[in-house]
């Protein structure tokens, strides 16, 4: 009989203690009967509570769990992508720890990537326990993204995903430090698939993504995927270059050529004024959005680790 194929399991954890237990022992209860060979890999992200002994002790019972442990918080996107760079499997399943992703659709996204699909993606069904301000800022930042990139982005498309080992390869070759995971697997354009799955609200703990990296977010994956930012500046640098042209043509005839036969007695100070204003207004936006990219590239530029690794806890099978 031929060498089983190996499956890894990823789940980046941060301050997750209490919902790993459980998470390890439902996933192992499904993986139990698949004809497949496992690793479940975490990745403590920095952790502030005792989740790594806890991922040292479900270890030392089951030589499947690898624990990886970053040595501080360096974020979902750099946790998963240590993960998928540590991985050994012919293919790797992504999942977060809070339990929001059922481990019973396992077997059905193993089962679309037997079918030859390279990357199978959960799509995620809002349930009615979210909060409205959380489905509203889902959607809008999906709607947003629409718009502004050219990337193809499904709604509700999760980090929950089963990607095959050509996809993990190809991963490992992505050197951008601001990097939405999700965003880099669609954008190698292996064959993909959807598969539906309901969301379970959190099981313990506090959400670690807050609004404000969520905005953080957004903006980055708009400014990676798309210069539209940039050329809505000019844009509207042209336009304010026309408008002001054609005003000042009109001003200057109806002024000065016809003598005022309007009785609009522009003063000229307004004008400045107000076409100073105007101006300095255009500048700064685009200011604000050079300063953007040039914070992008600076950091890429960098070009610093995307992680560090303080340790790692396998035990010998
Ligand atoms: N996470 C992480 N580092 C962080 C924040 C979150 O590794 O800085 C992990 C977290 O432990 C969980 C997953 O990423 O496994 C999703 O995080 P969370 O549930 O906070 O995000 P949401 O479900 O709101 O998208
Ligand atoms: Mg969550």
């Amino acid at each position: 009989m031929t060498q089983q194929q190996l499956i890894s399991v990823i789940v980046p954890a941060y301050n997750e203690a209490r919902n790993l237990p459980l998470l390890y022992q439902k996933v192992a209860t499904v993986i139990e009967n698949l004809p497949f060979r496992f690793e479940i890999i975490f990745v403590d992200d920095g952790s502030r509570d005792n989740s790594v002994d806890i991922l040292k002790d479900l270890g030392k019972r089951d030589t499947r769990v690898h624990t990886i442990e970053l040595a501080r918080n360096f974020g979902k996107e750099s946790a998963t992508s240590a993960g998928i760079h540590a991985a050994k499997g012919d293919a790797a399943i992504i999942m977060d720890a809070d339990l929001q992703h059922p481990p019973k659709l396992l077997p059905r996204l193993i089962k679309q990537w037997q079918k030859g699909v390279e990357i199978v993606v959960g799509v995620r069904q809002y349930s009615k326990h979210e909060s409205w301000l959380k489905r509203f800022t889902s959607r809008a930042f999906y709607a947003i993204l629409r718009r502004f990139t050219s990337a193809e982005i499904t709604p509700n498309a999760t980090d929950f995903r089963l990607i095959d080992r050509k996809v993990m390869d190809a991963f490992g070759a992505f050197t951008e430090r601001n990097r939405l995971a999700r965003g880099l697997i669609d954008w190698t354009g292996f064959t993909r698939c959807y598969v539906n799955f309901v969301g379970s609200p959190r099981k313990h703990g506090k959400p670690g993504y807050t609004y404000s990296k969520l905005f953080s977010l957004a903006t980055n994956t708009v400014t990676a995927y798309s210069l539209l930012p940039l050329k809505i500046a000019s844009y509207l640098g042209w336009l304010i270059l026309l408008f002001s042209t054609i005003l000042g043509t009109f001003v200057g005839i109806e002024k000065f050529i016809l003598h005022d036969p309007m009785q609009l007695q522009i003063r000229g100070t307004a004008l400045l004024a107000i076409i100073i204003m105007f101006l300095v207004g255009v500048i700064l936006v685009c200011l604000g959005f050079v300063a953007l990219y040039i914070a992008r590239i600076h950091d890429e530029v960098m070009n610093r680790p995307l992680y560090i690794i303080k340790d790692e806890h396998q035990e010998e099978a």
